[in-house]
């Protein structure tokens, strides 16, 4: 943070250089490929890894510098890159951070792209990983080990909404002089400072799907990697300028757009999701509610350590005797949740998951429904889950 003024704020009130004469509230929007030098004596002076430079549109304009400069104070970081999506901060981080002969550890419950990406790419360039069970902090102590050069943390876990003890897991890796990453995708850098977990512990980098809260729109794809430590930060940008993972103007703005809505959206989203997961609890079908804010759900007590918000987002396990076509019956039937991926946008959505195939030996049996809170009036929403689930399963 800049100073002690809340975020929603500093969002609003960043520093920003406007063209002389010409205030308004939203920043302006550059677009280049070409960056035009004056002669060849400031071109060959430029520096490349300057952020004050500009050297060519892949490496930064200032409509990207800006959206950077914002990113890294919600994140409560000091530098950010953008790339073109969420996944492409994981493979970002991937590519600076490893090399042939090294191994990954990626928490069980984590993001899973960022599973299967290990389990092809990395694996091809002869980078291992191994799964950790993020609940269990001697678990990933007793699994680093001499080749272990990064380990993958993600607060809550991806669909089964786990929220792991974050600073216990980071003390394991620093212990073991291992950097920490984050995928900070459901915190967004609201519910908590992915630097700051407390007792002078925090993560190295913050990877974020930019796609989610930061935008909100669901039409646009972006992703951030942020971090503390200038040098770290230098080595994460040179790769991301060989690589070439430059993004456009126009998201740039969308996302510059969205950011003053960001903490009143998220609190919106937050305050939807406790009220229809407390629903839930109470509904006879439903085996476990999944949300970090609800008492008993794995984590709780973590969660409520750490952090003031949850995000708007939840999982209910039906009862295993339901049949899994009975459930998916009950998601067709849903009229203003939609059916997709992705959340924190508008529109409300709800996927369907086999928990034997996402979690080969959890604790948990029968079929998982993940819900994303939009911005529609919760009673409305409510409505929406009671006659879906009337007309599915009778009112038993
Ligand atoms: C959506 C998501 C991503 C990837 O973001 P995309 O922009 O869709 O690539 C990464 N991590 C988490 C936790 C996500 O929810």
């Amino acid at each position: 943070m800049t100073d002690d003024k809340a975020i929603s704020t500093t969002l609003i009130h960043h520093p920003y250089a406007p063209p002389e004469g010409f205030m308004a509230p939203q920043p302006g929007v550059f677009k280049a490929s070409t960056v035009i030098f004056p002669n060849v004596a400031a071109l060959q002076a430029r520096n490349w890894k300057d952020k004050v430079g500009y050297t060519y549109g892949l490496h930064g304009t200032p409509t990207t510098f800006l959206l950077e400069a914002r990113i890294a104070t919600l994140e409560g970081g000091t530098d950010t890159l953008l790339v073109p999506s969420g996944l492409a901060s994981i493979a970002l981080v991937n590519a600076a951070m490893l090399q042939q002969g090294d191994e990954v550890l990626i928490p069980e419950n984590a993001y899973g792209p960022n599973k299967a990406l290990a389990g092809q790419e990395l694996s091809r360039w002869g980078i291992s990983h191994r799964f950790y069970n993020a609940m269990n902090a001697d678990a990933l102590a007793a699994m680093i080990g001499p080749a272990t050069r990064l380990v993958w943390l993600e607060a809550a876990g991806s669909i089964t909404m786990e929220f792991p003890d974050l600073p216990a897991l980071v003390r394991a890796a620093r212990a073991r002089g291992v950097p920490t990453v984050l995928d900070n995708t459901w915190g967004a850098g609201l519910a908590f400072n992915p630097f700051d977990l407390g007792e002078g512990l925090g993560v190295d980098i913050s990877a974020q799907a930019l796609t989610k809260f930061p935008s909100g729109g669901g039409d646009v794809l972006m992703g951030s990697v942020t971090t503390r430590d200038h040098e770290l930060h230098l080595r994460l940008k040179g790769t991301h300028m060989r690589m070439g993972w430059g993004v456009g103007a126009n998201d740039v703005e969308a996302v510059l757009r969205a950011l003053p809505s960001l903490p009143l959206r998220y609190a919106a989203q937050d305050a939807s999701a406790r009220t229809l997961a407390r629903w839930w609890a109470a509904q006879p079908q439903v085996a476990h509610v999944l949300h970090p804010a609800l008492e008993g759900s794995p984590g709780h007590a973590h969660w409520q350590q750490l952090c003031g918000q949850a995000a708007g987002l939840f999982s209910i396990v039906f009862d295993e005797r339901h049949a899994r076509e009975q459930v998916h019956d009950f998601v067709d039937s849903l009229k203003l949740f939609k059916l997709g991926y992705s959340w924190a946008g508008p529109v409300s959505l709800a996927v369907p998951y086999d928990i034997a195939l996402l979690r080969p030996g959890s604790p948990w049996r029968g079929t998982l429904v993940r819900f994303s809170m939009g911005l529609e009036a919760v009673h409305d929403l409510q409505d929406d889950l009671a006659q879906a689930l009337h007309g599915t399963f009778g009112r038993s």
